[in-house]
């Protein structure tokens, strides 16, 4: 049975990094018909963030990555932990250490000092049994250290990294129970992951250095190890590591600023991973199905705002354009639309033309904004540049005369393409003296949606209103 898990610690927000993370677990494990669990590693009291836990699953749950089992919390599963830490000393495999944080920074420097290994000197290894009850008597402050076997090597195969060979020379007594009685990351990680019987491990490959002493972890309790698979790095165009500075790194903070849900996990899924094909807009059903980890990126992946971009315009064009084959995402592009409108009857029809022009749905207020309130714009953006002062004024006389004819019952988009077109031909004008001055008269802008789709979004009156304002600054 497959089984992976994302075990994110509550220190924040839902990093795009841990989203990858997440998404991977997940589309792996649907693949092949297995289970994908969630696990809150809360064990690290020193960096916890008042109810994180809460919106991590808030978070995971809005990108529909559904897990089958959990949320398991590591603080309550302590006593699970000291009792394999008590195992192990009692195994002779760990030992108590009573070293103070001084004592440590001695060695340290020390070692330092003489170019050795910077790691625990295994001053404690030496207590006698009297001497350890005496100090626990005494409620002496303790942590409980892993004893490495003496120049092994530790040797494990990474699904994307391949074979990893380190000697245990090379690394450090790592403990497992701090002075707390909290469990470390290394020894709560291992026990959980094979209580939890997790077959696949796949994370970010900064935790690919931690994985030797989870491997030894494993031998020493008898178990059996699982699969690794390590993701490639985030990064930034520059290449320097994904991170806060440079921009957005929070996946609320997309979904704020309208990048759909579907969206993102599309672009997201790219980010390390690819199919092989040509294919770029893929459904979730369509990425559970194609995805494999052979197909897994060593090279670090650079995380590009324009390609996202055009994914979510993608889906924001094809969800408008298709909105009966789409209602729910449809529903929260126009519920989306009116939280940051000012209120209007006309949202859909706002969104309807402006959602060819859509990098995110937020573009959505500023490019809008001229419907609900138009600045002032400068006359002479009023004549096309192959049209002249008369052809203009002639060009919005005639469309102000012809439209004030039109009955409200009949004022669409067709229909008044088709009046627009016949000012043109009957009067021997050109579009530059009809469209253009509609256009400019409507919005106030160079570039916006077609006149017809503006006259029909603002409605009769208002149209006619500013189409009086620019003959006026015309001919005054
Ligand atoms: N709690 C670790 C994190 O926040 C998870 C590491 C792992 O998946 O083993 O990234």
């Amino acid at each position: 049975m497959i089984k992976t898990r994302f075990a994110p610690s509550p220190t924040g927000y839902l990093h795009i990094g841990g989203l990858r993370t997440a998404l991977y677990n997940y589309l792996f494990a649907k693949n092949q018909n297995g289970k994908f669990a969630l696990r809150i590693e809360d064990t690290d009291r020193s960096r916890y963030v008042e109810n994180a836990d809460k919106e991590l699953v808030k978070a995971i749950k809005s990108f529909r990555l559904n897990f089958d089992d959990g949320p398991i919390y590591q603080s309550k599963r302590l006593k699970t932990y000291k009792k394999y830490a008590d195992q192990l000393v009692s195994e002779g495999k760990a030992y108590y250490c009573f070293c103070s944080k001084e004592r440590l920074d001695e060695a340290r420097k020390n070692q330092e000092k003489n170019k050795q290994v910077p790691k625990y000197d295994r001053h404690c290894l030496a207590l006698s049994k009297e001497e350890i009850e005496e100090k626990l008597k005494n409620k002496e402050n303790y942590v409980i250290r892993l004893k490495l076997p003496d120049n092994t090597d530790i040797i494990f195969n990474d699904l994307v990294y391949g074979e990893i060979k380190i000697n245990t020379h090379d690394i450090d007594d790592q403990v497992l129970i701090k002075s707390d009685g909290f469990p470390t990351y290394h020894l709560a990680v291992v026990i959980d992951d094979h209580e939890m019987n997790i077959s696949h491990i796949i994370r970010g490959d900064e935790w690919l250095p931690s994985t030797p002493k989870h491997v030894i972890l494993y031998q020493m309790l008898g178990w059996e190890i699982p699969k690794f698979v390590h993701l490639p790095l985030l990064l930034n165009p520059d290449r320097s590591k994904l991170s806060k500075r440079q921009g957005d790194v929070a996946a609320e903070d997309f979904i704020k600023k309208g990048y759909l849900p579907e969206a993102l996990i599309n672009y997201i899924a790219f980010l390390g991973w690819n199919p092989k094909t040509e294919k770029e807009i893929y459904s979730m059903d369509e990425l559970i199905k194609d995805f494999s980890i052979e197909n897994i990126n060593k090279a670090g992946a650079i995380f590009d705002i324009s390609k996202l971009n055009w994914i979510n315009a993608e889906y924001i064009r094809n969800i408008v354009t298709n909105k009966k084959e789409n209602k729910n995402d449809y529903k929260y592009i126009i519920d989306f639309a009116k939280n940051i409108l000012d209120k209007s009857d006309r949202i859909e029809d706002i969104v309807k033309i402006f959602s060819g022009r859509l990098n995110n749905l937020l573009d959505l207020k500023e490019l809008s904004s001229f419907i609900f309130d138009i600045s002032d714009y400068h006359t002479n953006m009023l004549i096309f540049k192959k049209s002249d002062k008369n052809a203009t004024i002639k060009g919005l006389k005639l469309s102000l005369k012809y439209l004030e004819q039109m009955e409200e019952s009949r004022w669409d988009e067709n229909n008044l393409n088709d009046v627009l077109n016949t000012i043109i031909s009957d009067n021997n004008l050109t579009p530059g003296d009809v469209f253009w001055p509609i256009r400019v008269a409507l919005s106030g802008l160079e570039k916006s949606p077609s006149p017809a789709e503006i006259l029909y979004v603002l409605g009769k009156i208002e149209s006619l209103a500013r189409l009086n304002i620019a003959l006026n600054k015309l001919t005054s």
